[in-house]
Formats: C-alpha cells, structure tokens, sequence
C-alpha cells in the first residue's frame, strides 16, 4: 500500500533524476579538455545551437563562447588548459568561454555528429606552440609530445575502415567483391603499421555489416589520431576501359563533377541500413567539417607513397590525385580522415592486379609509410 505522501517523497525524488530541461532547460558543463589542438567541452544534456552565442573581443583578441542556460557541475578549475583558455560561471546562467591568442584567428566550433552532449572548439597554433615565454602550462603541455619522436614504440592509435562488408558487397566487377578486396588490403595496412610499432584497430575484421555511425564512433571512443577508410572504385561498362587509377579523397564539398559521382555511389552503400541519420544533419556537418587542413595533409602523404609504391610493381599504374568530396563516412570523424580508392575494380586490367597479393601488399606499404609520415611530420607540428 502507498500513502499520499510516499508517493509525492518518490515523485519528488524521481524529478531530480529526470532531464533538468523539464525546468526550464538548465544544463551541466561536465568536463573540459584540451586534445589535438581543440578545447573539448562536455555537458550532461544534448546542446542546442540557439543557446550558444559566439563573438570576438579585441586587445587582447578573444573568443568568447557563452553558454545559456548552462550552469557550471563543480567549482574546480580544469586542469591542463593552458592559461590563453579560461572557463567560467558569467553569470546565475551563463557558462562563459573565452580564449585568448596573440592574433585574431577564426575558430572552427562544431558538435560531433554522434556527440550531441559534446562541443569542440579549434584552438589558435601558438596556443599549443612552446613558445619563448609560454606559460608553464603549456610548456608542460608541450613536453612529453617531444620525447615520443625517439621511442620505436607509438601511442597513436590508427583506425582502419575496410569499407561495405555483410550484406553490402560494394562494387561488384568480373565476379569479384569491393567488400573483400578492400578488407584484404585493411589487413595488409593492419599488419604493415603493427610492424612499425604503430597500435591499429580495424572497424571490420570479418564479413559483416557495420553501420554509417558505427564505423566513425569506433574512432571517436578510441580516441583515434587518424581515420582511414578504405575503398575499391568502379563504372559503368561503356567507361570500363577508360577509368583505372588510385584516388585519395579527403572529406569536403566539392564542385568536381568525378569526385560527386564517386561519393554519391560510396554514400549510397553506406546509408543503406542507416535509420537514424539524418542525411540533412551530414550535410551539415560536411560543410562544417573539421580538420579539413590536417586531412588534406594527411591524404597527400598517403597518396604519395601509395603511388611510387605501386610503379615499383608496375610503371603504367593511373595517379587519380588527391580530391575532395563529401563522403558520409569521414563526417562523423573528429580528426584527420582520408577515404582511399585502391583502384577501379570494372577495369580489367587493375582488377586482375588489386585481386594479387604481391600488389595488395604494396599498396598497404604505401599506405602504411604515407600515415607513418603524415604523423612524424605531424609531432613536429603541435600539441598531439
Ligand atoms: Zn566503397
């Protein structure tokens, strides 16, 4: 038997549990973290973009990112943001960022599209630079990024995407599957990175389907340096025995008649099975797209090696260059991504190759030297 008043003590007590958003939208700032080059906020409930207001101080020139409805969890500082960043309760409501560099910059601010409870601010260079006269904070930031660069053993995690997989086969050509070609090469990479010390975790290991989220949210958890996803082209058959070559794509809009086609069939496959993403939230998030520098950078590299790899085999292999192109499966990423095009799996020619060992082996090299470079280079850089 419950009383009237067990009830109301019970009802009470659940109402502190539920969603603070019942009473008037108040939401908790959890957490704040300084991480490749971005400040990372976290909060309890899902953000909504009209509660953040953004503008620029000058002299000193700051950024300043106020948080409505937003109440601070505790009262401790965090820990490690360097003394150019300073987070703060403004007022009874209000959270308030601001972030201080030597010269205006334009920050890129966005939500991870899987991570509606998360917002991630781009932080200045100097800011993660060591500077003459940093503070101790970043200095001490700074420090042990410096010492890795001697050791043979690496702490950055690389993601391999063999793409398809399950029920979607890719592309189909000659009687041969995107899906296993493609997971026979991640393997390669796989083998190849764990040979130069490097930790890998492939999304797929097996023949199975993983969906478009799934595949970008096992980097995020991971706390992945890059995201590889790795593809097979293929065309129509009046075109082919015209399209053969190795293409790297890094995630941006583009005008590019090709590049749209080859992301407009990639894309096809891998919203399929897709029930909750909202194709209008990935455009989105497309045209906001971070690390569209380090990408860029990232899938020169890999292209480079992947080719002078390739002509040691064969010196008629295609260069398709590096493009840019939306591709849903680099969108949820929050950090360097490329999608790679081993070849055109409808050209006979390159289809006999890719489908050999001794040239999915050399590609995989190629590509295991490209990301080795784009990370060494990259510890010299900034804060990683
Ligand atoms: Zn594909």
């Amino acid at each position: 038997m419950i009383r009237r008043s067990d009830f109301l003590l019970v009802f009470m007590l659940l109402m502190l549990f539920v969603s603070p958003s019942l009473f008037g939208g108040v939401n908790s700032m959890t957490k704040a973290i300084v991480s490749q080059g971005e400040l990372k906020l976290f909060f309890a409930e899902p953000l909504e973009q009209q509660k953040i207001k953004h503008f620029t101080l000058p002299n000193p020139h700051r950024q300043v990112y106020d948080f409505i409805d937003t109440r601070l969890a505790h009262n401790r500082v965090p820990l490690g943001l360097g003394n150019h960043i300073r987070i703060a309760q403004n007022n009874a409501t209000t959270v308030r960022v601001v972030i201080e560099s030597r010269s205006p910059f334009k920050p890129i601010a966005y939500q991870p599209l899987f991570a509606k409870t998360a917002y991630h601010i781009s932080l200045p260079k100097n800011s993660t630079h060591i500077h003459k006269g940093s503070s101790l904070a970043q200095q001490a930031y700074a420090k042990p990024q410096a010492q890795k660069t001697t050791s043979r053993r690496h702490t950055e995690l690389i993601v391999i995407d063999p793409g398809h997989g399950g029920h979607d086969s890719g592309a189909i050509a000659g009687g041969k599957k995107e899906k296993e070609l493609v997971l026979a090469i991640s393997k390669k990479v796989e083998k190849q990175l764990k040979k130069r010390g490097y930790p890998v975790y492939l999304t797929r290991e097996s023949d199975r389907f993983l969906k478009l989220d799934e595949r970008t949210r096992i980097a995020d958890r991971k706390d992945a340096k890059v995201f590889i996803s790795i593809h097979a082209n293929s065309i129509d058959k009046s075109k082919q025995d015209k399209m053969e070559g190795i293409e790297t794509f890094f995630l941006q809009n583009t005008r590019d008649e090709r590049a749209k086609r080859i992301a407009a069939r990639e894309n096809e496959a891998v919203l399929k099975g897709t029930d909750h993403v909202s194709k209008h939230v990935i455009i989105d998030s497309v045209l906001s797209g971070p690390k569209i520098v380090e990408s860029n950078k990232l899938a020169i590299d890999i292209h480079k090696r992947m080719i002078a790899n390739a002509k040691t085999l064969y010196r008629d292999v295609k260069d398709g260059g590096v493009r840019h192109a939306p591709f849903y499966v680099l969108v949820g990423a929050s950090r360097p991504s490329v999608l790679i095009e081993v070849g055109y799996i409808s050209h006979p020619k390159e289809r006999q190759r890719l489908f050999t060992t001794e040239y999915q082996n050399i590609l995989a090299k190629g590509i295991a030297e490209g990301i080795e470079n784009y990370l060494f280079n990259r510890r010299k850089e900034i804060d990683f």
